[in-house]
């Protein structure tokens, strides 16, 4: 076509109006051809190319090229025709108007050597073989868009023409690009938009004021049970909406037209959780559902927007952690853990399971069935039934593994077990009955023993359990298992407590020690035994409280068992602050450490050992005075001897006192275990206190040795005593005897008489050994004497003063000593005055 425009120059005026002519309807038809690509274009790619076309058919060019301006604000080809790789990427960035140009012209090039271009630029276009340029600037509301450039392989003088249908043609194409730009960023974003909406976890759903489904995301088919959106937009809603029970957030049904998205159509905008059970699986889906008005222009709303936010997950931990939280509280409320576990057994149906057996471990390793629900509530007490008739104890049931490995056991089919749960046959088929689906049996573990198990079931239109029903049936038994262990060990605390208590009124010492030796429990006879307090006692070493422990823990046998033969307490002597105790001492240990009792025998070793003397001087005793009348028998019956009347006299004298000795020796026994057996009876009566005295004295005088003096005193008015006569003068018989024979040394008994108060005193005073007072109550003991050993060489039985105490006693008074322990000793005895 250049060729052709070279030659018009030279041809006649028709032609060249012909030609002129020809070139309008070029010009015309590339503008309308422009214009209807403009108008059909929808991407801007495809409106550059088409107008390239245009503008080479318009323009007689032998190339051209659009160029934007990009983001960067660089000018880049963006479709062209018979250009370079090279060219175009050296010419790329290259403009003769400045970015912010107010009101850019064409710039016109015919002959390149008259550009006035740049040396690299002139160089780049010639080796490009470009002879005229035409740079034509794509203006849009005063804004430099980019430009059209036309370009001739030789020298051309561009006409006027030229230059207008360039310009034309950049308008055009300037709106078309923005045009197209912005419809391609329209679809740009609504793609991105659906895509969104595709993604999004929450639901989205339009709706129009007929209540009609305009729109609806992906999530939100999903969430009514879809798995696309045409297929939900397809379906009727009635249809939809009779799959569903629509509840509140209280679980109370909702009627649709207070749903938000009808609600938003009404021209409010509100959020509501609203639960969808689905009718045939019986499964809740919770969500908040949020819904907004749009408004058309007339202010009345057309469509409502509602987002779904599915909670169910939500809701189910919720529920699930108040469901713990409950059963917590009932565990803690009460130690009877056999009925709370039975509650909650109830409680956990249908909310977990279909169904629920809790059984207990008993300590023989019997299993109990403490609590049993079935989804079915006549079926609960089928279960428990079933539990009595055949216990979970085949060996592959899985409540035996959990026992056994301490670890829960999840079935994903139950029916599929079903024979290895049974013990028969009939039980198989009962397990079949029940139509558990899956299952979770976990142990019920504290402080490493199995207390027993918690079995859950599912039952149909139940989903089957998954992981987070595994993990909540663990925590629901970490818990009860807890609950259990706290229960238990607060029984066995009291049990505890209670023999805590026990053992505080017990006679006998308990002590106990733990496996580091340090006192745990000292109760109040451990503490008097061993004189230290058990506040003082409690979380020491025994060593340190206990004298000489060392050894002596050699001594005491340990039992392992509370009954058993190996307890046969030993008896040792303990040294308490100087002081021997004797004491009979047993252990049993056990595994927190070894529990210790004694019985305190240092006064029965004590009494054996008074016996024991006793024994030895009643035989000394009896022996003295058999002997003396023996040999003064023996002398009275000698011929051979002549005796004189006074020697018969002394010896017949011996007999006689030495035989009331033996008497009074016999006389005593008899009477002590007359007291002993309580066979002593008191006849009381109101008796002349100073007659019955020297009474008493009388023949007491006469046995006495001559360096002993006897003496009654008694005033005159002197009241009558209420007394047992006999036993008042074995009383005062004793004590005046024992006056005479204590004196070894001689000097004065007297018997001293008065009234005081409401009594009478009997006052019984000697000048002989005296009683040490640490030994005043003592002396008053059976068989207590205080030379035993008969050092002193004063006989006796001990029983003495034993008979006195116990007949003053019964006659109602009271018996004293005394004395400095050195010289002389005053008995003292009160006696009622008689009425
Ligand atoms: P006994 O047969 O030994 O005299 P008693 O029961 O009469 O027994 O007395 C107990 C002990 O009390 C005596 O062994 C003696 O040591 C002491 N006793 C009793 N009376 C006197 C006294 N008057 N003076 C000194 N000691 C006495």
């Amino acid at each position: 076509m250049s060729s052709e425009t070279d030659d018009l120059s030279t041809h006649s005026a028709s032609v060249s109006a012909h030609e002129e002519l020809r070139r309008r309807v070029a010009e015309v038809d590339a503008i309308y051809r422009i214009a209807d690509t403009i108008a059909r274009a929808t991407t801007l790619d495809e409106l550059l190319t088409e107008a390239i076309d245009a503008l080479l058919t318009a323009t007689g060019a032998d190339r051209a090229a659009v160029l934007l301006v990009d983001e960067d604000g660089v000018m880049r080809f963006r479709a062209w025709r018979g250009l370079s790789d090279a060219y175009r990427a050296g010419a790329e960035g290259h403009s003769p108007w400045a970015p912010d140009a107010a009101d850019p012209e064409p710039v016109l090039v015919s002959r390149l050597a008259e550009a006035g271009f740049d040396a690299d630029l002139e160089r780049l276009v010639r080796a490009e073989r470009i002879e005229a340029l035409a740079f034509v600037p794509l203006v849009h509301g005063g804004r430099l868009l980019g430009k059209f450039m036309l370009y001739h392989d030789r020298p051309h003088e561009w006409s006027e023409g030229d230059v207008l249908l360039s310009h034309t043609i950049a308008n055009l194409l300037a709106s078309a690009t923005i045009r197209t730009r912005a419809q391609e960023a329209l679809s740009a974003s609504s793609h991105q938009l659906a895509t969104i909406m595709r993604t999004v976890d929450e639901g989205i759903v339009v709706q129009s004021q007929t209540g009609g489904l305009v729109y609806s995301n992906d999530a939100a088919a999903r969430f009514v049970g879809f798995s696309t959106t045409a297929a939900f937009l397809a379906a009727s809603r009635p249809d939809v909406l009779a799959q569903f029970e629509i509840l509140d957030e209280q679980h109370q049904p909702l009627p649709p037209e207070d749903l938000p998205g009808r609600r938003a159509l009404r021209g409010e905008a509100s959020e509501q959780i609203v639960c969808y059970r689905i009718r045939a699986t019986g499964e809740e889906r919770w969500s908040v559902v949020r819904a907004n008005p749009v408004y058309d222009a007339s202010g009345s709303p057309v469509l409502s927007v509602s987002v779904i936010r599915d909670i169910t997950a939500t809701k189910a931990a919720e529920q699930r952690l108040r469901f713990l939280a409950r059963a917590s509280e009932l565990l803690n409320e009460t130690l009877d853990y056999e009925q709370t576990l039975a509650r909650i057994a109830e409680m956990a149906v249908p909310m977990l399971a279909g169904q629920v057996v809790i059984d207990l471990l008993d300590d023989d390793g019997s299993i109990r069935c403490v609590g049993a629900a079935h989804f079915d509530p006549e079926k609960s007490d089928y279960l428990r039934d079933l539990r009595r008739r055949y216990p979970p104890t085949a060996a592959d049931h899985p409540v035996q593994r959990a026992i056994r490995t301490g670890e829960h056991v999840f079935l994903a089919d139950v029916q599929a077990h079903a024979d290895e749960m049974a013990h028969d046959a009939a039980h198989a088929a009962e397990i079949r009955t029940l139509a558990n689906t899956s299952g979770i049996v976990v142990p019920l573990i504290a402080r490493g023993r199995t207390l027993g198990t918690i079995q859950l079931g599912t039952i149909d239109p139940q989903p089957r359990f998954n992981d987070a029903d595994v993990e909540l049936a663990i925590e629901l038994a970490r818990r009860a298992s807890l609950a259990l262990d706290n229960a238990r060990l607060y029984r066995a605390a009291q049990a505890r407590a209670h023999a805590a208590e026990a053992l505080e009124f017990v006679d006998d010492g308990v002590f106990l020690l733990d496996g580091d030796g340090l006192v745990r429990l000292w109760n109040p006879a451990a503490a008097q035994a061993f004189r230290v307090k058990s506040a003082k006692a409690l979380g020491r070493p025994i060593g340190e409280l206990i004298h000489g422990w060392e050894m002596l823990q050699g001594r005491i046998p340990v039992a392992t068992r509370p009954t058993g033969n190996a307890r046969r307490p030993q008896t040792v002597p303990v040294d308490v602050k100087g002081e021997e105790r004797w004491l009979s001492i047993s252990a049993v240990s056990f595994p927190g450490g070894t529990v210790y009792a004694f019985r305190d025998l240092t006064e029965e070793r004590a009494v054996e050992q008074l016996k024991t003397d006793f024994v030895a001087t009643v035989s000394h005793e009896l022996r003295t005075p058999l002997a003396a009348i023996y040999g003064a028998a023996l002398t009275l019956q000698r011929d051979d001897i002549r005796l004189e009347e006074s020697q018969r006299d002394g010896l017949l004298g011996i007999v006689a006192s030495e035989s009331d000795r033996l008497a009074r020796i016999v006389n005593d026994i008899l009477w002590a275990s007359r007291l002993d057996s309580g066979q002593m009876g008191v006849a009381i009566e109101s008796c002349n206190a100073a007659k019955l005295a020297r009474q008493v004295v009388e023949p007491l005088r006469s046995h006495a040795p001559d360096h002993v003096t006897l003496a009654v005193e008694a005033p005159d008015d002197l009241p009558p005593v209420a007394a047992d006569p006999d036993k008042l003068r074995q009383v005062l018989t004793n004590l005046i005897d024992n006056g005479v024979k204590y004196s070894p040394d001689g000097g004065r008994v007297l018997v001293d008489l008065s009234h005081t108060g409401n009594c009478i005193r009997f006052r019984i005073e000697d000048q002989g050994l005296g009683v040490p007072p640490a030994e005043q109550d003592r002396i008053f003991e059976k068989f207590f004497r205080l030379d035993p050993n008969l050092t002193l060489g004063v006989g006796g039985t001990g029983l003495g003063l034993y008979i006195c105490r116990e007949l003053v006693d019964r006659m109602h008074g009271r018996i004293w000593v005394v004395s400095d322990g050195r010289r002389g000793s005053t008995f003292f005895v009160d006696l009622p005055v008689a009425a």
